[in-house]
């Protein structure tokens, strides 16, 4: 198992989904109710982050570690992702004050579904990040809902019915323009912007039909898109220990963002060079023998993303490739014209 690897880098790897509703919002679950559905899927952390609101209590809860953050929502658009915060942040139109307020209470934010295309309920347009010369700390590059309903086609009977029955077929890639401003964002800033996904999940319940739906369940939200965070020791026992493990790996973007729905399995990525080995939301000096590494269970393919221009694109399930330039190094992962997983960059300085 490649898993394995991460422990040459004296790496612990934790698993878990951010971006999540509950019933202080729009959600219609519980805490109970979502940390049972996330244990299920063997999940060790979540992060709630209702819109406009800081009443979940945190905790441990059915053994899952629940982090509260709030998606600080304004009508129009930029959706903001604040952690690591103590009290709520009012929306507000003007998104410096926000992204200002996050950063003056000592947290970090990102911004949610930045390139979203679709109508979500009670809004006239898409809930967009509207001002792209804003800059927020970090992007949710990844937002499993946004993706699916961005790829609704006609809403016909039979295409909703489609997109209801195989709705892993419709979460095929992150959108090209959050990956795009994501790049030029790190080309931007010296530090590492950091990247995540997100489910987006509310569990909302339809019973307007025979059938009362739930689109989508929890459980079934959190086998899709997670983020695989790299800590230097084991996740600790209390909960004060494991929050602030989870939060600083996110925002350092120690973390890989993969679809379990495209593949359950952890891909490994490191740079190494004569003296050591990094991975993701690291840096390393160049020298003669740096090599970037991606490792994988199964033949994928691999593009490797210098800067934001992609440099190279294999298939294989070992990739060694000699590195001879500075830069900001990340990498996209696809098994069956999907897109499995995306990491945060890799400094070689
Ligand atoms: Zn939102
Ligand atoms: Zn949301």
């Amino acid at each position: 198992m490649v898993e394995s690897e991460y422990s040459k880098l004296n790496k612990y790897i934790s698993n878990g989904v951010m971006h999540v509703h509950s019933v202080f919002s729009d959600g219609s679950g519980d805490i109970n109710e979502i940390t049972l559905a996330a244990k299920s899927v063997g999940l060790e952390w979540i992060i709630i982050t209702d819109h406009n609101t800081f009443d979940v209590k945190e905790g441990i809860y059915n053994g899952v570690c629940v982090i509260k953050g709030e998606e600080v929502s304004p009508l129009n658009g930029n959706h903001y992702l604040a952690l690591g915060i103590n009290e709520v942040i009012l929306p507000d139109d003007d998104i410096q004050l926000v992204i200002d307020n996050v950063k003056k209470q000592g947290g970090f934010g990102l911004a949610a579904h930045p390139d979203e295309t679709v109508l979500r309920r009670n809004v006239n347009k898409p809930i967009r990040w509207i001002n792209k010369s804003k800059l927020p700390d970090g992007v949710e590059i990844w937002n499993w809902f946004s993706a699916w309903a961005d790829n609704l086609n006609d809403k016909n009977i039979f295409n909703l019915l489609y997109a209801f029955l195989f709705r892993h077929n419709l979460v095929k890639f992150a959108p090209d323009d959050s990956l795009k401003w994501w790049d030029e964002l790190n080309n931007i800033k010296s530090d590492i912007v950091p990247a995540t996904g997100g489910v987006d999940a509310h569990a909302l319940k339809i019973r307007k039909y025979l059938v009362p739906l739930t689109i989508f369940p929890y459980k079934m939200m959190f086998g899709t898109i997670t983020n695989l965070v790299y800590l230097n020791e084991p996740l600790a026992e209390e909960f004060e220990d494991k929050k602030s493990q989870i939060l600083l790996a996110l925002r350092n973007a120690n973390n890989f963002i993969i679809n379990r729905s495209v593949c359950p399995d952890v891909p490994f990525f490191s740079i190494s060079n004569s003296q050591c080995n990094v991975t993701c939301g690291e840096q390393i000096n160049l020298d003669e023998k740096t090599f970037l590494t991606v490792r994988t269970d199964k033949v994928v393919d691999i593009r490797v993303i210098l800067n934001g221009e992609r440099i190279s694109q294999v298939r294989t399930k070992d990739l060694q490739m000699p590195i001879n330039k500075k830069g900001k190094y990340r990498v996209e992962i696809f098994l069956k014209n999907k897109a499995w997983g995306y990491s945060n960059p890799i400094v070689v300085c």
